[in-house]
Formats: structure tokens, sequence, C-alpha cells
């Protein structure tokens, strides 16, 4: 479902402008649209008030809780059910921080994810992504939410695009701290600078080398690293924001001293910073995770070079693995 349906539905019982922002409101930030909770509904027409019990029932049904798994670094993973059953991950992140779901599944496969595995099965509306907030902070605060769960958010862009502006808006998030996470789209370049929401950006490098990239990243676009750090250095002085470019670490594959050389090249003196995350080995894929040590090794390089690098774990990894790990097991033991 989208946002826009939720404001047509409003607009047809005679809602203003204001009357949809105050509903939307009281959604996003959890103040409730029933009748237990008046003072977000004294001010709206009549029929717009009747309407309010059928919609919050509505609005229930987009995100249910399925389980949670909390990880010892604060984190915590939801498996989500949508409201034709499918299901996506959403992670509870330290520092008030959530990962959202854009798609079910994900057409780009990159070799490494498990979500990559099983294609793209549908998009993710733009009022089930906001979805995936609200029901988030009604177990904990949310104030930054990251576009990094399952799926490319620029292969479903309409919908996240109406998301981010919601989550920007009504739902009362800092702009920066809206991060889209894409793999690189022209389409995500063209249009984010456009928005009246323009969110952080995040980047999935992964290799400075373009042969090695198409290889793991099978049907993301072809754009070279190269410009793809051109645009996003442009995006970076457009919006004031760093791009957060990130890297799964693969033990032998992109954790080379060559691999450093390449991105102290690309990124020396750009507004940027790198987010070095070891590949998790649970999930089975066939790579390998480099030592701890060997990680540090490389952010160390970075930083001796000028180039701000952290190196993280993906959160929650001590509970079940990457993103898509969840729902991979969910679908298993649901035998669908
Ligand atoms: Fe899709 Fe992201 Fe997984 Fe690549 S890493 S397959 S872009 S969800």
């Amino acid at each position: 479902m989208r946002l826009e349906e939720i404001r047509q539905q409003l607009r047809a019982a005679g809602a203003k402008t204001c009357h949809e922002e105050r509903v939307l409101r009281a959604w996003t930030q959890n103040v409730g649209l029933d009748t237990r909770h008046r003072k977000a509904e004294d001010f709206l027409p009549r029929a717009v008030r009747q309407l309010l019990p059928a919609l919050t029932g509505q609005l229930d049904g987009l995100a249910r809780l399925r389980s949670e798994h909390p990880g010892e670094d604060g984190s915590a993973r939801l498996l989500v059910e949508l409201a034709d059953g499918q299901t996506v991950e959403s992670v509870l992140l330290p520092r008030d921080g959530l990962c959202v779901s854009t798609q079910v599944g994900c057409a780009v496969g990159c070799l490494f994810c498990m979500t990559g595995q099983e294609g793209l099965l549908r998009q993710v509306g733009s009022a089930e992504i906001v979805a995936q907030v609200v029901l988030a902070r009604r177990r904990r605060k949310v104030t930054r939410v990251v576009f990094m769960g399952m799926g490319e958010p620029s292969h479903n862009l309409d919908n996240v695009m109406e998301a981010i502006e919601t989550l920007g808006t009504v739902a009362g998030i800092g702009h920066k701290n809206l991060v889209f996470s894409t793999v690189g789209d022209r389409r995500a370049f063209e249009r984010l600078p456009q928005g009246p929401v323009k969110p952080a950006l995040a980047l999935s490098l992964h290799t400075t080398k373009a042969e090695l990239r198409t290889k793991l990243l099978p049907k993301a676009p072809r754009i070279d690293p190269d410009e793809l750090v051109d645009l996003g250095e442009h995006y970076a002085r457009t919006t004031g924001y760093p791009i957060q470019y990130q890297w799964t670490l693969l033990a032998g594959i992109n954790d080379s001293d060559e691999e450093i050389e390449g991105i102290i090249r690309l990124l020396k003196g750009k507004y940027a910073m790198m987010n070095f995350i070891p590949y998790n080995s649970n999930e089975g894929l066939g790579f390998e995770r480099p030592s701890w040590e060997r990680a540090s090794q490389l952010a160390g390089r970075l930083h001796q070079s000028g180039i701000l690098a952290r190196l993280r774990n993906s959160a929650g990894q001590d509970v079940d693995g990457g993103c898509g790990q969840l729902r991979a097991r969910a679908t298993a033991a649901d035998g669908t």
C-alpha cells in the first residue's frame, strides 16, 4: 500500500492537507488514532473521525511483528509480516536507529547476500516502509532510519522517496538521519536531489575493480567505481552530507593491499567515509570473513592516508546472520 492511498481515503472523507498531516503525524509518531487518544482527532472533520477506526485497523495490519531476535550489541532483528503474509526484516540498531527493508527479495543478486539469492518477489509499498518505523517505535525510540535492509531502494524509488518525505516531515526524523543505501543507480542520483527531503547517501562499493564488481554484484547498473565516486561526490556537495561507502570485506577477494591503494586513489580528498563490514561467514554462501586484525589493519591504512574509516559488525550478527537469514529460515519453516 502507498501513502498516497491513505491520503486519498482521507481526502474522500473531506480531509484537507492539514488534516492529512495531522492523521499521518499521529500514526507515525505513535500518538494513536483511535478513540482512546482524542487530541490528534479533536480538530478533524466528523467524516474523517468516523473513518479513523477502520483506517487504524488497516494501518495496524500493514506490518506485524512475527518474531524478535535480540543481539548482544543492543540491536534486535525483527521479522515483520506484511498484510499479504510476505515477510521482511527490520533491525533495531543501537543509538535509536532502525534499518528497514524496501523490497521482498532483491534483483541485484549480490553473491555474498542471502536476500539476493531469491530474486525479487515484490516491492514494499511506501506505507509498508513507514509501517516498519511505526512498529519499531512501539518498541523503542527511533530517530534514525537507514534503508539498508532487504532490497535495493533505487529499484523501488517512487515508494522509497514517498516514505522518505513522510519520515522527514510528519514523522519528525532529521533529513541527514535518513540514509538511502544503494549499489548506485543513475535514477537515484538524478531524483534524490530533487526531493523535498534529501537523505544522506550510502554507496555499496565493495571493490575498486570494475570487473570484480560486475561479478560480485551481477545485476547492479554498470557504473565503474571511478564514476560512482564522482556521482557520490556531487551528491555529497549538493546536500552537505558526506557519502558513506559500504564495503563488505571478503577474505582473499577484496581485502588486498591493492584494493586499499585503489580506495585511497578514489576517496582521498573526497567528502566521504568508508565503512568496512567484515562478511558474516554464517551465511554459507562460500565466502570467508577476514580476521579482525586484518580488517583493522586495512581501516588503519585508510586513516593514515586521511580517509575516515570505520570497522563495524553488521548489527545483530550474533543472532541470526546477515540480512535475509531470518526470512530464509522462516520461509523454510513455513514450507512456502
Ligand atoms: Fe540486494 Fe543489497 Fe542484497 Fe545486494 S546486498 S542483493 S543490493 S539486498
